[in-house]
């Protein structure tokens, strides 16, 4: 499945609301799951890349270690992942081809 602007848009905008009543309700490490028939909550005990897949999470900028991974939608519908350096707090994102920084 592929979205497009519009559809991106619209996801966003109808996502906000819940975005705003997590960062009320809940801690940063809480995620709701929007279903057709349900929604979840659910709460992130630990995390991380595996430690062999850790040379492709180093931050582009200072080589540091990354963390907050998640998978986002990117404004073509391509998904990529994001993450926030330890060492430098810098975005960054992943499309396939390795970590960038956010512009
Ligand atoms: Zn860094």
């Amino acid at each position: 499945m592929t979205l497009n602007k519009q559809q991106l848009d619209q996801m966003f905008e109808a996502a906000r609301p819940l975005k705003e009543w997590l960062g009320a309700n809940c801690h940063p490490h809480c995620t709701a799951l929007v279903e057709s028939d349900r929604i979840i909550l659910v709460e992130g005990i630990a995390g991380g890349p595996f430690p062999e897949d850790e040379e492709d999470s180093a931050c582009p900028e200072c080589g540091g270690k990354l963390s907050n991974e998640s998978v986002e939608a990117g404004m073509n519908g391509r998904a990529y992942r994001q993450a926030t350096c330890f060492e430098c707090g810098r975005v960054v994102r992943n499309f396939g081809e390795g970590w960038e920084v956010r512009s």
